[in-house]
């Protein structure tokens, strides 16, 4: 256990990062901008959020942060929602391009179609009912033997785990449930 309240950081180069940090605060733990290897050291976990896994990947090159992040994700969580979880991902389809590989992922990016491409659907986390907002989501096509389903939508994984890590193909900063949240916070002290 870590016995004081937990510094979730947020990686703040693109993307919802504001609205993960009122999440995380909601969620009972002390939400940080990230966005140099300093303030990474002073973390006890990260979250990578939703925005353009592109241009994320992009701007982690700039900045140097691609080794670091790497490297932190050797020991200890990170949750990438999003563009995060297209980050954290082994591979990369539709097109592929680089990424952290932490988790025996494989990703489609962009995967339900432009024309019906964002939504608002009802999934199930752990027996609770729960809403899911997709936004440009990418599809989770292959999970390797190591990775935790935690919920799907329309029969392919949504919310998953694999040890530290985690992952959602939805936005759960952008609803009121602080389930997801608090899950992830909850690795920090295992
Ligand atoms: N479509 C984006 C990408 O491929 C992800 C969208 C999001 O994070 N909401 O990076």
């Amino acid at each position: 256990m870590v016995n004081h309240k937990p510094k979730v950081g947020v990686l703040a180069l693109q993307g919802d990062f504001e609205a993960h940090c009122r999440a995380i605060e909601r969620a009972g733990a002390t939400a940080v901008e990230v966005r140099t290897a300093g303030e990474l050291d002073e973390v006890d976990a990260l979250v990578i959020p939703g925005g353009e896994s592109t241009t994320m990947l992009k701007l982690l090159g700039i900045e140097g942060l691609f080794e670091p992040l790497s490297n932190f994700g050797a020991h200890k969580p990170i949750f990438g929602t999003c563009a995060g979880a297209i980050l954290l991902a082994k591979e990369v389809l539709s097109p592929a391009q680089a990424s952290l590989g932490l988790m025996d992922l494989t990703v489609e990016r962009n995967a339900y179609g432009r024309q019906i491409d964002s939504r608002i659907a009802h999934i199930n986390v752990a027996g609770h009912p729960a809403e899911a907002v997709f936004i440009r989501a990418p599809i989770i096509r292959r999970v390797g033997p190591q990775v935790n389903v935690l919920a799907e939508y329309q029969g392919t994984p949504v919310l998953a785990e694999q040890g530290r890590h985690m992952v959602a193909t939805f936005h759960p900063e952008l609803t009121n449930s602080t389930a997801v949240h608090r899950h992830f916070i909850e690795k920090i002290s295992k």
